[in-house]
């Protein structure tokens, strides 16, 4: 493809040599030294430890790297702040190329998983300064906006949730004071993070298909399967920017949602330890049947499953280990951005790649990193030329599915994949 080729970082080896600070704990430093491979997948793990993840890109490091992109892009790259969270930090949406087609990137929506925003870093540096002529073809036809890091307030504190207390959201919607807190509102331990002394909300469950939805105390608490309420200013700023998009280009034609999932999963054909899931949105099949409860908005699952399916040849053409992410039928998850979206007629596709940072911490950062670039470099070249529209969308079903690893090897085909993470 046409990504430059990325030396291995020296920090990473560096990291190698002397055991490192981290959250006042020292991490001892991997046994093999200077010989560790940063392009090694790493082990499968369900272990929750404090690990180092300062090779991420935090906050700050963000609005500093976008600047640095926009002012060496010669004008392709652009920055907007589209909202602030609920702590005030600023929500950074970054737009390279000209084309009809609107390609919409979403990252960190959950602030525990990091790898997205460094890879959408990357595919907007190579977007932003190639002189290769294939990449301004691609961008005459396409428009890539990029969120890296929707969530920003999560990120700093490296957790899933975002952190708002309910009062905050009965203060934005005085409505709300006799309904009960939203189901999606978290407020006990979850994976070793504490809510219940410093909540926070789920944000990829607070989207609607009716972007236009205000939120009603009829509808809470809410469950899995129902939309959720746009009650979070994140939420809130990704469907404006959806919505402001699809008025001036006259709809968008993909979103990409990047996610973590655990650390033990692997194929189920090769047994392999997998880099990225791919999955179409978590929308029964038979509720756009007439009656069913989708039955009045777009039906985008065959468009996602071609445009997975891009993205499951980019990253397998690059050497790395796509799957399909556990799905079952009758997963139904509309409160998801990714499924809100589709409903609206975008096609959609997650990324789930394999670990998140209370079990990995940094490990397989650069791996995963150059496997999700790979898969997003497919999908904008494969939009860009129409060929997504000439994959068979059948075909998904011929992909490897997930199956749970064992942390000391092996695999269990019995074990629940659908961890609910996504
Ligand atoms: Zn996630």
């Amino acid at each position: 493809m046409w990504t430059r080729s990325v030396a291995p970082p020296r920090r990473i080896l560096a990291l190698a040599l002397a055991p490192v600070a981290a959250f006042g704990i020292v991490v001892a430093a991997p046994a093999a030294g200077a010989d560790v491979d940063p392009l090694a997948p790493p082990p499968c793990t369900t272990d929750i430890r404090a690990l180092p993840i300062t090779e991420f890109t935090d906050h700050r490091e963000l609005g500093n790297e976008l600047q640095r992109i926009a002012a060496v892009s010669e004008g392709r790259l652009t920055v907007s702040e589209i909202g602030r969270t609920n702590q005030d930090r600023e929500i950074w949406s970054a737009s390279v190329g000209t084309g009809e087609a609107v390609v919409l990137l979403n990252a960190e929506i959950h602030g525990n998983e990091k790898v997205g925003p460094d890879a959408i870093l990357r595919v907007l540096e190579n977007l932003a300064t190639s002189a290769d002529p294939r990449v301004a073809a691609m961008l005459d036809r396409i428009t890539v906006v990029a969120v890296p890091k929707l969530n920003a307030d999560g990120a700093e504190l490296d957790r899933r949730g975002n952190d708002r207390t309910w009062a905050d959201v009965v203060a934005e919607f005085p409505q709300l004071a006799p309904a009960p807190p939203a189901w999606n509102y978290i407020q006990r331990v979850q994976q070793g993070d504490d809510y219940v002394n410093r909540p926070g909300f789920d944000l990829n469950r607070d989207f609607h298909a009716d972007l236009d939805y205000v939120p009603d105390p009829a509808d809470l608490p809410g469950t899995g399967a129902e939309f959720g309420f746009f009650i979070n200013p994140e939420s809130q700023a990704l469907r404006d920017l959806y919505v402001g998009l699809a008025e001036q280009y006259g709809g968008v034609d993909a979103f990409l949602d990047i996610h973590h999932q655990g650390a033990c999963v692997a194929r189920d054909d090769t047994g392999e330890l997998i880099d990225v899931a791919v999955d179409y949105p978590p929308l029964p099949e038979w509720e756009f049947e007439e009656g069913g409860k989708y039955a009045g908005y777009e039906n985008s699952q065959d468009s996602s499953r071609q445009l997975a399916i891009s993205a499951w040849n980019g990253i397998e053409a690059a050497g790395y280990v796509p799957v399909r992410y556990g799905h079952a039928p009758e997963r139904d998850l509309p409160g998801q951005a990714r499924s809100a979206f589709a409903l609206n007629g975008t096609r959609t596709v997650l990324f789930e790649i394999r670990g998140q940072t209370q079990t990995l911490g940094q490990a397989g950062r650069e791996r995963f990193t150059r496997a999700t670039v790979a898969g997003i470099e497919r999908m904008l070249l494969d939009v860009s030329t129409g060929a997504v529209d000439r994959i068979d969308p059948r075909s998904y079903e011929n992909l490897a599915d997930s199956v749970q690893a064992e942390p000391g090897g092996g695999t269990d085909q019995d074990a629940d994949q659908d961890a609910d993470i996504d």
